[in-house]
Parts: C-alpha cells; sequence; structure tokens
C-alpha cells in the first residue's frame, strides 16, 4: 500500500488496489493512480475532497470506467475517487414520476426497476450493462433512443454533488418545472467530473410505451441507407432509433450476426418506433416503405421480442467485429446536422482513401452522430489515422457539427475544442472552472485544453 493510501485508510476510508482504475475504454493508456478509494457515501466523498485541497493532491472521479473519451484517467496522478460502491435506487415514485438514484448504480438495473413500475427512462448508450449513472451524468451520455427521447440531460431534476471545497451542495427541484436561479444541475451535467462529485440524483421517469417495433433494412451502399434516413424525417416520421451500418461495418458484422444477411449489402439501417396504440405498427410499415423507395432491397420486420433483441445484438457486436478487418481502431464520435449526414460519410470514405487506411462509419445516424472508426495495424498506419483523426473532426465542424456528441471531450479531444469553440468561449469555461476549484484539483486537465 502506497503513503497516500495509508493516510487515506488512517481517515477511516476505503483503499483499493489501484491497477484496475488504471485504464478505461477510450484506449488513451494506462494512468495509476497513486491511490483509489472506494466511496461509501457522501461523508467519504467529502473526506475526500477535503483531503485533496489540504494537501494539493489531484482527484479523480470514476464510475463504471467505460467511457471513451479518457475523463476517468488519473493523469496527473493522485486520487481515483471510485463512486462503484454508492449503487442505491433509493426511491421510484410513480406519483411524482421520478428516481432518486446514487452515481454507481448500472444503468441497467435502473431501466430494470423503472420498467418493473410501468416507468421509462429512455437515455440508452450501448454500454448500458456496463456503465454507471454518474459517468452518465458527466458526459451526458446518449444512445439510440436519444433520437425521440433526448440525452441524459433532458431527465435530470435535481444533483446532491460535493465541491471541490468539500461542501456539499443540493441543485435543481423534485418537481418537474422550476426555473429559480442559475440552472446549476443543468451545468454539473456534462461537465465530466470537473466541477463537483454527483453523489445522488433526482431523475425524471415517463410512462413505459406499451409498443416498440423494429426493422432491419438492407441497402446497397451506405449512402442510399442514409439517404432512407432523409426520406423518413421527411414525411414527418420520429422514430425512436434510427441507425445506420455502413458497407464495412456490415461486412465485419456479417459473420458473427445471429441471422444471415442478403448478398451484397453494403449498408443497413435499425429503425424503431414505439408507442402506446395501432398506431405504431402503422409508422413501422410507412418508415419500410420509405426505405424501399431509397432503394432498400429487402426490408424485415422483427416478429417477436426475440427478433428484436436479435437486431439490436447485431448492431452491439459492430465494435468488436471491427477488428476482423484491423486489430485497432480509433473510434470518434462526431455529429452532424442530420442534413448533412450523406456529406459526412462521403468525406470520412475521402479521407480514408487519401491515408490508405479502411474507415468504417456506423451508429445514431438519426440524431447525426456517427461513430466514424478508421482501422489500422501496423505502427506507420497509426501515424496516418491520428493525422486523419484531425480531418474527420474538422469535417464534422465544417458540416456545423461537432467533435463530440456523446463521449466527451476529456483527455482524448480537449486539443480539438479550441477548433471547436472561440478563445472566448474557452476562456469563460476556464473562470467557470475556477470559480467550482480554486486550486484545480478536481479532474485537473479534462476537457479544456492548456492555457
Ligand atoms: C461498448 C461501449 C458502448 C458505448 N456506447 C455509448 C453510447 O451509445 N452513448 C454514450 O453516450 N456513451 C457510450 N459509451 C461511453 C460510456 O459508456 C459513457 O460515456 C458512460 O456514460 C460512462 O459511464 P461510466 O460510469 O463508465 O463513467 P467513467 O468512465 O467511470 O467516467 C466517465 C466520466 O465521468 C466522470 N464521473 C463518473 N462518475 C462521476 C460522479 N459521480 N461525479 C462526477 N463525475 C463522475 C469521470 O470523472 C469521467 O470524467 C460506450 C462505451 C462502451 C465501452
Amino acid at each position: 500500500m502506497s503513503a497516500l493510501a495509508q493516510e487515506l485508510a488512517a481517515l477511516g476510508l476505503q483503499t483499493a488496489a489501484i491497477d484496475p482504475y488504471s485504464r478505461d475504454e477510450s484506449g488513451c493508456g494506462e494512468y495509476p493512480p497513486h491511490a483509489a478509494v472506494q466511496a461509501r457515501d457522501a461523508i467519504d466523498v467529502q473526506k475526500v475532497l477535503a483531503f485533496s485541497r489540504a494537501r494539493k493532491i489531484p482527484v479523480v472521479p470514476r464510475g463504471a470506467g467505460s467511457g471513451k473519451s479518457g475523463g476517468a484517467l488519473a493523469e496527473r496522478g493522485g486520487i481515483v475517487l471510485s463512486l462503484e460502491k454508492l449503487d442505491r435506487i433509493v426511491e421510484v415514485s410513480r406519483a411524482d414520476m421520478v428516481c432518486v438514484v446514487e452515481p454507481g448504480v448500472i444503468l441497467e438495473k435502473l431501466q430494470a426497476a423503472v420498467e418493473a413500475e410501468g416507468l421509462f427512462y429512455p437515455p440508452d448508450p450501448n454500454s448500458q450493462a456496463i456503465c454507471s449513472i454518474g459517468g452518465n451524468l458527466a458526459h451526458n451520455a446518449g444512445g439510440p433512443r436519444a433520437l425521440k427521447y433526448g440525452v441524459t440531460r433532458d431527465y435530470v431534476l435535481a444533483l446532491q454533488a460535493v465541491l471541490p471545497t468539500g461542501e456539499l451542495i443540493r441543485t435543481g427541484h423534485r418537481s418537474w418545472k422550476g426555473v429559480a436561479g442559475y440552472d446549476l444541475t443543468q451545468l454539473l451535467v456534462g461537465s465530466e467530473g470537473t466541477l463537483a462529485v454527483i453523489v445522488q440524483a433526482t431523475l425524471k421517469v415517463i410512462p413505459l410505451p406499451r409498443s416498440v417495433a423494429t426493422l432491419l433494412a438492407f441497402f446497397p451502399d451506405e449512402d442510399a441507407a442514409a439517404l432512407a434516413v432523409q426520406k423518413i424525417f421527411g414525411a414527418g416520421l420520429l422514430p425512436r432509433a434510427c441507425e445506420l451500418l455502413d458497407g464495412p461495418a456490415m461486412r465485419a458484422v456479417s459473420p458473427r450476426a445471429p441471422f444471415k444477411f442478403p448478398e451484397d449489402v453494403g449498408g443497413a439501417l435499425i429503425v424503431e418506433h414505439d408507442g402506446h396504440g395501432d398506431s405504431v405498427m402503422e409508422e413501422l410499415a410507412r418508415s419500410g416503405e420509405l426505405c424501399t423507395e431509397a432503394g432498400a432491397r429487402e426490408v424485415v420486420a422483427a416478429q417477436d421480442e426475440a427478433q428484436r433483441r436479435r437486431i439490436w445484438e447485431t448492431r452491439r457486436m459492430i465494435s468488436v467485429a471491427l477488428t476482423s478487418i484491423r486489430p485497432h481502431k480509433i473510434s470518434e464520435d462526431v455529429a452532424v446536422p442530420r442534413g448533412r449526414l450523406v456529406e459526412l460519410i462521403g468525406r470520412v470514405r475521402a479521407i480514408g482513401a487519401r491515408y490508405g487506411l479502411p474507415t468504417a462509419c456506423y451508429g445514431h445516424a438519426g440524431d447525426g452522430n456517427l461513430h466514424v472508426n478508421l482501422l489500422f495495424g501496423s505502427a506507420e498506419e497509426r501515424a496516418k489515422g491520428q493525422a486523419a483523426v484531425e480531418e474527420v473532426l474538422q469535417a464534422a465542424i465544417d458540416l456545423g457539427g461537432t467533435i463530440t456528441g456523446e463521449h466527451g471531450v476529456g483527455l482524448a479531444k480537449r486539443a480539438f475544442l479550441a477548433r471547436e469553440q472561440s478563445r472566448d468561449v474557452i476562456e469563460l469555461q476556464r473562470r467557470l472552472k475556477r470559480a467550482f476549484d480554486p486550486d484545480n484539483l478536481l479532474n485537473p486537465g479534462k476537457i479544456l485544453p492548456p492555457a
């Protein structure tokens, strides 16, 4: 046990081995902290932050470590403060249509608990089986259903959080409405653990839709699939999810998929509608027709829950399946206005061709948020991939979008923030950071590029 861990244990804190807290899902590398603490309650969090301030030691909050931007990595050493043991669902209230949760609750567990009450918490990052509510709040996570229902931010009514100065604050309200004062709740959401450590959240829940219907449409290429996205929205439909798979993603996932794809497919769309009545099937049928008009070779509607699950299983396999093309990938989550999707896909293809790298695009096409992957094997290809990524991010900005639609800036993209935001806006965020964290000890160095 390190000397720092011994000091923390002497304060009555529960320390842990540092190795599991040295990495996350970002591929940014290994950053072992000097000590790891597993908080058991808000008082533990206050103790750690008071200690950090007194001793000028950085603290990095951590949920489940599934983040893709390196936000939970201890780049400057110090203490990783894990919230995984704060994992109680405190309350699910049908009367108020809210739930109260601790940050360590795994998202899937919360979804199951509210659904058992006939209620619905829509945010659904594809990591739902492994990510925690605290990480979702800190990254303002989205997912396929964000298209119709919005992202995590849209469901946060109130927070309890510990400031870097050690004070426990309560922001927001339990009521669905409320406009008093600056909206500190929404400022903390998406702040990537740099302003405060969230220890409890009051989240809005809505009635669980009674029916859900899903289709999978196969296209000759991804441009036709992207065109179908425009047609569906142009017809005034709002599916709850509309996910695109491009040719390389389709070909990679095909051997593992739980059903056979038609020959020569070069793109696909998953479209899902939900609601409370017969209109759901009508809307699905209309989306299917629009896919056919856009050139779909085959449209398959799931006949039961098992088939629906298999379609989504296929979608979730893509990330791993891409390793059959190249063993490594740089995976981006850019977003563009929906009308520029076809252009984005074309620009990614051109960038890949120029650098001689395979690419694959898939993801939340309905809201213009695509996972763009640059695939590589050798060190030489990796260097090319890093150069190519800059062009992909720039393309997203040029098309009116953003360098990150949902994964956050963290460590991975802080060097690119100044491409998207003006110097004044970055400086204003630095001033906000100083107001919360005058000694720059809470998750230092994340989001904002060095001054
Ligand atoms: C296979 C896979 C699929 C994914 N799909 C999606 C997707 O569809 N949509 C999406 O948005 N993301 C997705 N992600 C990314 C990731 O799961 C999300 O960003 C998730 O919200 C991170 O949660 P976590 O608990 O793992 O957080 P961590 O990785 O532990 O931390 C993430 C950030 O949150 C901060 N943090 C954690 N807890 C707290 C707290 N209590 N208070 C303050 N700050 C805190 C950390 O400091 C860090 O900056 C995916 C990841 C994987 C591996």
